[in-house]
């Protein structure tokens, strides 16, 4: 994607980021108490993340971002499920209070979850009851395409809910999923126009 291509000014914040993080030289600072002030009475995020709880994705550093500037909601499978109120609370304020011009829907290579799909009924209850609970499926012909899947699931969702939409609509919200390659660094997005994932440029 090509910098004249950019949805939005906070998509093209999230992309640079990322070439910054996979070049390995981040210029995330983090929470100081020099920026603090700067912080301490507003935020103004210009994204929010779903992403996996998995322990080796972590969306402020991949995107390299600095304090306030995205919202993360994370929970096993990044799933969007209607029928959880802290994700639909989150959602809602994200949208309509801070007015994130994107939500991303993250997903990860090697992500557990979604091979656990096969067998819920060998898994622990509690796993079980999540995983089962909120309509996820291992859809697709191989690994790496029903993690890919699932993302665009969510999506699906996403466009689904009545404010979500309103806000796309209004082209106040952006949607975007994309894929995190955990042995490589690489970071693929899902081109909607072209229909296909599509590996994110690193030199641009
Ligand atoms: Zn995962």
């Amino acid at each position: 994607m090509s910098e004249t291509t950019y949805p939005n000014d906070g998509l093209r914040q999230l992309l640079e980021g990322y070439r910054h993080f996979f070049k390995g030289n981040p210029p995330r600072k983090g929470f100081c108490a020099l920026h603090a002030e700067q912080i301490a009475h507003t935020q103004n995020p210009h994204s929010m993340v779903i992403s996996c709880f998995d322990s080796r994705v972590c969306p402020e550093a991949i995107f390299a971002t600095n304090d306030g500037h995205i919202c993360v909601h994370r929970n096993m499978l990044n799933q969007v499920d209607p029928n959880d109120a802290s994700m639909m609370a989150s959602l809602r304020f994200a949208v309509e209070s801070l007015r994130v011009q994107n939500i991303v829907v993250l997903g990860h290579s090697n992500c557990n979850a979604v091979a656990k799909l096969k067998d819920l009924a060998l898994l622990p209850q509690e796993i079980s009851a999540w995983l089962g609970g909120c309509g996820a499926t291992y859809r697709g012909d191989s690994y790496e395409e029903a993690v890919k899947n699932n993302v665009l699931d969510q999506l699906q969702r996403l466009s689904c809910l009545d404010f979500i939409a309103r806000a796309v609509r209004k082209a106040q919200l952006h949607l975007e999923g994309m894929l995190f390659h955990i042995h490589s660094g690489r970071l693929e997005r899902y081109d909607a126009v072209q229909n296909k994932w599509i590996f994110i440029e690193t030199e641009e």
